[in-house]
């Protein structure tokens, strides 16, 4: 009795070992959650100003509020009004350490614009208060539906290397960054395409 009792027993045991390893090998494989930055846009009319917050979503293929985020089966960490970046499981499809120009053909422009623009309306002012982290080239004056009123623009679906191609063939200083609507979603220059280059050197930003 005794002897089948302990045979029962290390049979349960097995039993369980197997279920925990097929269960172990039937998990998805493990993703890395990657920190996409905020962007802040403030547009400023005539009337007054508005801010909204927007990550470029690869799933979407957009800028999205950053309140949709919070919202999504994919957010690793639901985003907190302060924070500057969104932590997302999305699959992105771009591997690491790959030559510099592959990873500039995968990488959205979106990616590495600057974290602030303001667009200006017909007749409306920057005000003293405006955002202290907009850089000197971040003002873009747009019409009433945000479209840029002149200036070299670039999807924001479009590859960081189309931006590189744009910035030094045409020699300007900026390209503005449009959504699929046309309205201005931000703004890269060189500055940004050198720190994005030298943090896929290993270079701290
Ligand atoms: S959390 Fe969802 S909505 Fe936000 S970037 Fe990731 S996949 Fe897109």
């Amino acid at each position: 009795m005794g002897r089948t009792s302990a045979r029962a027993k290390e049979l349960l045991r097995a039993t369980k070992r197997m279920n925990a390893e097929a269960a172990i090998s039937a998990l998805p494989p493990m993703q890395e959650a990657v920190a996409l930055p905020v962007h802040q846009r403030v547009v400023v009319s005539a009337d007054g100003e508005s801010t909204s917050a927007t990550v470029f979503c690869r799933r979407r293929g957009r800028a999205t509020d950053v309140a949709t985020c919070a919202g999504c089966e994919h957010v690793a960490v639901v985003p907190q009004a302060e924070d500057s970046e969104v932590r997302c499981m999305e699959d992105r499809g771009v591997p690491h350490k790959r030559d510099a120009s592959e990873l500039a053909m995968r990488t959205p422009v979106a990616e590495v614009m600057q974290r602030n623009v303001a667009c200006l309306r017909p007749g409306a002012s920057l005000s003293s208060s405006a955002n202290p982290h907009l850089a000197d080239d971040a003002v873009v004056v747009v019409d009433q539906l945000l479209r840029p009123v002149d200036g070299q623009t670039l999807p924001e679906t479009a590859p960081l290397s189309l931006a590189i191609g744009l910035l030094a063939q045409k020699g300007c200083t900026r390209a503005i960054v449009v959504g699929a609507d046309g309205a201005v979603v931000g703004v890269v220059s060189p500055a940004e395409i050198v720190g994005w280059l030298a943090q896929q050197l290993g270079y701290e930003r």
